[in-house]
């Protein structure tokens, strides 16, 4: 019987493509296994699920071409009567699904050897599941080892705060992180204990504690310090943490079409001239923000390619609506604008591109690390606060805006910051930075490689691993 790895990946394609991606790096190293990854079936009562649902399929399709040792198999849909977003609906689904994957699990153990189950933190509930059958779990963490350390913490954070951790506003002193994190940097879910979201994080990261071991998308060179602290089990108070396998940096295959031309734009641009502004899959700005955006973009003087997604029905208005009068008439010679997507990692990697303001979603970081692109920092939602605080603080490879309060990142200083990326020694000195770092990035992944020596020994430890009975 043929040894197989069962990956549950969570919905949402930051997760999804991820976690494939993890099981074609596996196969590609260590082709004695098979790879089996289970999919979560949204609800079809809406128009969302639908898109996602066939979006996945489609990608779904492609993989199954190219790596015909990737089983998928559809986890039966479980209705709901609202519409949730897909990190919500991924944990009601999955805590639903305990049953359904129960069977599947059994099902392919009479034709393969399931040597282990890597969970998303969004599935963690399968947990349940697979100590039952007695399966050795991991975790595969899509986001960076500072991010994991903090939700490793939390449960200890949760036992001594003395009030809600959003009351706290208290510097984190954790070995090993930087310095100026503090409660505030929680994203907002993990920070009113009343809330069902904040019962579920803390849940899964106590059930994170307790598996054979954590995957992880980072490499050593970019998140030394945290890395370390997380094998020395710094942050747990018994001082035993899973261990942990940096394997990345895992970059997922690009989906959606060039239907703007952007590429062939980028190829009548100057060498690492343009800056690229992209905000991932979710992030909307009012229209305020966006005249504020497109006024900073003409006071910096640079050349700019633009992905813009607004907060109102966006398919509605044209860009001459939502952008300023005469914006881009005025910008035609040095800036291309285009709605709601774009080609970011070819566009990260064409020879125009030379600076990057991000929202700071993981695999966007790790996307312009790849490409050597220094960036600046513009975080939304989730994580993506810490994200920040490790490209500024202590991998120095971006600038940073500040923002007012609530947020709103004034022309001014949006114009400043990018002029100074692309055109002053402190921008030179990051480019420099994280040109290094691109290196780096390549050695991780090649033999003797740290992320591949890592998969090396994961690869090991499955092998080693008895044969279940189940
Ligand atoms: N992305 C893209 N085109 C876009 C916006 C995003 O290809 O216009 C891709 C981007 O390359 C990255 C992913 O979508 O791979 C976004 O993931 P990230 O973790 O950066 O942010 P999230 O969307 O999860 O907040």
């Amino acid at each position: 019987m043929k040894d197989t790895i069962v990956l549950y990946p969570a919905l949402g394609s930051g997760h999804l493509m991820s976690m494939i991606e993890l099981g074609k790096l596996i196969l590609t190293h260590h082709t004695s296994f098979s790879i089996t990854i289970l999919i979560l079936t949204p609800p079809t009562n809406n128009n969302n699920n639908q898109h996602l649902l066939s979006h996945t399929k489609q990608y779904i399709a492609s993989v199954t071409t190219t790596f015909p040792s990737i089983n998928f198999h559809y986890i039966p849909t479980i209705s709901f009567p609202t519409t949730l977003p897909p990190q919500s609906l991924t944990l009601e689904l999955s805590h639903q699904s305990n049953h359904h994957v129960q069977n599947i699990l059994q099902s392919i153990s009479k034709t393969t050897n399931i040597k282990a189950v890597i969970l998303d933190f969004l599935t963690y509930s399968a947990s349940q599941v697979t100590t039952t059958l007695e399966i050795p779990t991991y975790f595969y963490y899509t986001s960076g080892a500072t991010v994991l350390s903090m939700f490793i913490y939390f449960p200890t954070i949760h036992q001594n705060a003395t009030k809600p951790i959003k009351d706290l506003h208290m510097p984190l002193q954790i070995p090993g992180l930087p310095k100026n994190i503090s409660t505030d940097d929680y994203p907002d879910e993990a920070k009113d204990p009343e809330t069902k979201a904040y019962k579920v994080l803390l849940d899964s990261a106590k059930t994170m504690r307790e598996c054979d071991g954590i995957i992880v998308n980072t490499f050593d060179a970019i998140e030394e310090k945290s890395i370390k602290s997380l094998n020395e089990g710094l942050f747990v108070p018994d001082g035993i943490t899973p261990p942990i396998f940096c394997i990345g940096p895992l970059i997922t295959a690009s989906y959606g079409e060039d239907e703007n031309g952007c590429l062939s734009w980028l190829d009548s641009q100057p060498s690492q001239s343009v800056v690229f502004l992209s905000f991932g899959s979710m992030g909307r700005f009012s229209k305020a923000q966006l005249n504020a955006i497109a006024f900073g973009l003409e006071k910096s003087e640079q050349r700019f390619l633009w992905v813009v997604r607004s907060e109102l029905e966006l398919d509605e208005l044209s860009l001459d609506e939502l952008l300023p009068k005469g914006f881009l008439e005025r910008t035609n010679e040095k800036g291309m604008v285009v709605k709601n997507w774009a080609p970011q990692r070819e566009i990260l990697s064409h020879d125009s591109v030379g600076g990057f303001v991000t929202h700071c979603g993981w695999n966007s970081i790790l996307e312009a690390v790849c490409e050597g692109v220094p960036m600046v920092t513009w975080p939304l939602y989730a994580e993506q606060n810490l994200n920040k605080v490790i490209l500024v603080e202590e991998m120095k490879v971006a600038l940073k805006l500040n923002g007012s309060k609530d947020g709103f990142v004034s022309e001014n200083e949006l114009g400043v910051r990018v002029k100074e990326l692309m055109n002053s020694n402190k921008g030179e000195e990051i480019r420099q930075k994280i040109f290094k770092m691109k290196i780096s990035a390549k050695k991780a992944k090649e033999e003797n490689g740290s992320s591949l020596v890592a998969l090396n020994k994961l690869a090991q430890l499955w092998n080693e691993n008895k044969q279940y009975d189940i």
